[in-house]
């Protein structure tokens, strides 16, 4: 019989924390491209851990789709690699 294991963690929310939707309290520039993201519209916030303590980045919802993008993108070889190890 196998261990019990608890919560299953998750690539996304195991090291820093989980993204979270929320609207811009003041004017605030994306982290990668630099736009302005006005007060008041949508934005999306990644923690990130630097140092001691984790600070929260904004992306708008452009680059916040790019970085989605790309983390189905890894997650995709990831998958391979796992298919392969069981393949053989
Ligand atoms: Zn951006």
């Amino acid at each position: 019989m196998k261990n019990k294991r608890g919560k299953t963690p998750s690539l996304i929310t195991a090291s820093s924390g989980r993204p979270e939707k929320s609207q811009a309290k003041k004017l605030r520039n994306c982290t990668r491209c630099k736009e302005a993201i006005v007060k008041g519209t949508d934005c999306f916030l990644i923690p990130k851990k630097s140092g001691g303590f984790t600070s929260k980045k904004s992306f708008c919802n452009e680059c916040f789709r790019e970085i989605l993008e790309q983390s189905k993108k890894d997650l995709g070889l990831f998958e391979e690699l796992l298919l392969e190890t069981e393949g053989s």
